[in-house]
């Protein structure tokens, strides 16, 4: 337990130099919110398809960039089974994700068009029927295996908590259905017997997971081995469509000169370079040098490291602010506007910065 002078201690205010920019004053606001609502007031999840308490059904919409309750649509040309945001009953409407009732459970909107209306610009590269998430996989488990079920939707999960926030930068997110060349596709692929280990990896726009990386033990054992602590599904991810963003954003562009400075020529040769790490190890002074040890092997492993690590703390800081985390210095916050309220509580204003204020709000 804290004695009162620790406690003192941690809340002693962080003195900066007057008018220094810092990380916290630049994290003023969330890049999107992450904490969604439900109509009637209650906090509701990434994953969820109705608000359990109020019953009113919820799904993501990519026009909101978040988890938002919807409405039966209604008049004006309305389709069966189409919904409105709640509160805007003229606004767009959208139909379920075709994955909603498969082991995928899809809580995401396809846009839909009322009678008469054509469909909306971002209905292409749509896979008839699904979501944006659901439209860039190519490859799912063979679900004639039982068990490849929850390893979908384990898959399936952690790709739309990516894309999401994909989406919420700003970043192409397009489908191989609208562009067989740049397009992006996800196989998630399983060991066969007598066949080669399905590697994961990134090649031209396809991102291949080895579905038994969804399988907890599994992951975790070969992260403990490979001393890879970021070794999640949604860290692959990260990771993999860091390759397939320098492929997009970078090589082809004149952005490729000041990569090459700040992280090496990337035409050394990589499969070299990839044994080298495998039977020397990194460099002694990695942890001075690179984000990870992985990082050291080659620049374009470097990049994706480094990109991975970077949606790892947006995300996170995002979050965080989102359930009323203060990033701010106590100088700063004193300009700043007011506190979220929950109910009629105010939420109470943190001693020192990154203090959370809302654990178990609600
Ligand atoms: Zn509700
Ligand atoms: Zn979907
Ligand atoms: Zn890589």
């Amino acid at each position: 337990m804290d004695s009162p002078l620790d406690e003192q201690q941690a809340n002693a205010p962080v003195m900066e130099p007057e008018g220094a920019p810092t990380l916290a004053s630049e994290l003023a606001a969330p890049t999107v919110s992450r904490a969604y609502r439900c109509q009637c007031g209650r906090p509701v999840f990434l994953r969820n398809s109705e608000c359990l308490a109020c019953h009113t059904p919820l799904g993501y919409v990519i026009d909101r960039l978040g988890v938002v309750p919807l409405a039966p649509a209604e008049g004006g040309g309305a389709q069966p089974d189409t919904f409105t945001v709640f509160g805007d009953p003229h606004g767009p409407t959208y139909r379920r994700c075709a994955n909603l009732m498969t082991p995928a459970a899809c809580s995401w909107m396809v846009p839909a068009a009322r009678e008469g209306e054509a469909l909306p610009v971002d209905h292409q590269g749509l896979a008839p029927g699904y979501c944006l998430a659901c439209s860039v996989t190519r490859t799912i488990p063979d679900l004639s295996l039982e068990s490849n079920g929850e390893l979908w939707r384990k898959l399936e999960t952690a790709k739309r908590r990516l894309i999401s926030q994909l989406l919420a930068l700003g970043l192409p997110v397009v489908s191989r259905h609208a562009d067989p060349v740049h397009g992006l596709a996800f196989d998630f692929l399983s060991n066969m017997p007598g066949g080669p280990h399905v590697m994961t990896g990134h090649e031209h726009g396809v991102i291949t997971l080895n579905a038994e990386e969804a399988e907890d033990a599994v992951r975790e054992r070969i992260r403990a081995e490979m001393r890879e602590p970021y070794r999640t599904l949604l860290g692959h991810f990260r990771h993999e469509i860091g390759h397939y963003y320098w492929d997009l954003l970078v090589l082809p562009t004149p952005w490729i000169d000041d990569f090459r400075t700040l992280f090496g020529d990337d035409r050394a040769d990589y499969a070299a370079a990839l044994q080298h790490h495998y039977e020397q190890g990194p460099p002694p002074d990695w942890a001075d040098r690179f984000v990870s040890s992985y990082a050291s092997t080659h620049p374009w492993e470097d990049w994706a490291e480094t990109w991975a690590h970077y949606l790892h703390m947006a995300d996170t800081a995002d979050t965080a602010m989102s359930f009323g985390v203060d990033a701010t210095t106590s100088s700063s916050r004193a300009t700043s506007s007011a506190w979220p309220t929950c109910g009629s509580r105010s939420i109470p204003t943190p001693e020192n910065s990154w203090t959370s204020s809302t654990a178990g709000c609600c």
